[in-house]
């Protein structure tokens, strides 16, 4: 690593972070205190950056952050994909290698639409580097991986905010997500030539939804399903980051915009099941259900809707009562 990265990060940014978590302890044997942090990696100057490494790049993920960046920044030139997701909750391997390959091929068809050139990254880092590596909490480390592995490409790579400057926190310890201190971690990890950015440090994620809709290829690409299966498209009603995606389309005005790739039928039919969903969500301080707050207070709802969503909430706790209080995330039911 480079002298210039080995101090940002040693001297600034994992001492800060480690005082915030109480990870170490001064030994205080210069009297001087503080947190010292040691990486061990031999060190080098700063790499010559060569003439065309001008490239700026992102994730294809298409997800609304990820489209988000495409729709924010139109000089971008490269599309990438690194294969450093992991699991989500328990998928099995023939399930991630499903998930590899649906996530290829429609980011070969996206980048090609929007004419950016693409870039497949496949590792290990999932049951390599890790045995079962969790999407939460390692993504951004194997995004900076990849980032810095083909660092004289870029000028620039945007990583899209999972949350905006509101959720910054970086006392959550070593398993809470980098995402909500990504901000100051990617600053940190700037070089001379190349800058890390995060895309919509102050947007939440109900504000991207709504700028979205005057980016015509999210109609078409928006993929956010946690339910991986052949098919690679949203289940629309099987999983909650599905349920939660049409929710908030649907309290900003634009759901029938998205007829191509969510099943709008289903959502008229069932409305409830939504609600409940956002019912259930705000019980849990979810941050994406509070930004959906206001929005969903000003649409019209009948008694009869909200009644038979309450229902459903009600069994959904009656059922995590008798299973101990127990999450049980592998087996999300919309009812
Ligand atoms: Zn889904």
């Amino acid at each position: 690593m480079t002298s210039r990265l080995y101090l940002q990060l040693t001297e600034q940014f994992l001492p800060a972070f480690a005082k915030l978590n109480g990870l170490t302890r001064s030994d205080n044997k210069n009297g001087n205190g503080g947190w010292h942090v040691k990486i061990y990696a031999p060190l080098a100057p700063e790499i010559e950056h060569p003439d065309g490494g001008n490239a700026i790049g992102t994730g294809c993920s298409c997800g609304v952050d990820s489209m988000h960046v495409y729709a924010a920044h139109p000089a971008i030139t490269h599309g990438c994909v690194w294969n450093v997701h992991g699991i989500t909750h328990d998928e099995t391997n023939d399930t991630r290698n499903i998930g590899w390959a649906n996530l290829l091929r429609q980011a070969r068809e996206f980048s090609s639409e929007v004419g950016v050139e693409l870039v497949v990254g496949d590792s290990n880092y999932d049951r390599g580097c890790f045995e079962d590596l969790r999407f939460d909490g390692r993504i951004s480390y194997g995004n900076l991986f990849f980032i810095f592995a083909l660092q004289k490409l870029w000028s620039r790579y945007y990583v899209a905010s999972g949350y905006d400057i509101a959720g910054f926190d970086m006392s959550g310890g070593l398993l809470s997500d980098p995402a909500h201190y990504e901000w100051v971690l990617f600053a940190f990890c700037s070089l001379s030539y190349i800058t890390v950015a995060i895309d919509g440090v102050d947007r939440p994620r109900i504000e991207k939804i709504v700028a979205l809709v005057k980016y015509p290829l999210s109609k078409r690409f928006l993929n956010v399903c946690w339910n991986i299966n052949a098919t690679g498209r949203n289940c629309s009603y099987l999983c909650a980051k599905c349920m939660r995606t049409m929710l908030e389309l649907w309290c900003t005005g634009v759901l029938d915009q998205y007829g191509t790739i969510f099943d709008v039928q289903y959502f008229k039919r069932h409305k409830h099941e939504y609600l409940a969903e956002y019912y259930r969500c705000l019980l849990h301080g979810d941050e994406y259900a509070r930004e959906m707050r206001p929005y969903i207070r000003r649409k019209k709802i009948a008694l009869r809707v909200k009644v038979l969503a309450c229902v459903i909430v009600i069994k959904k706790i009656l059922r995590k009562c008798l299973r101990g209080g127990r999450r049980d995330v592998s087996r999300f039911s919309p009812r």
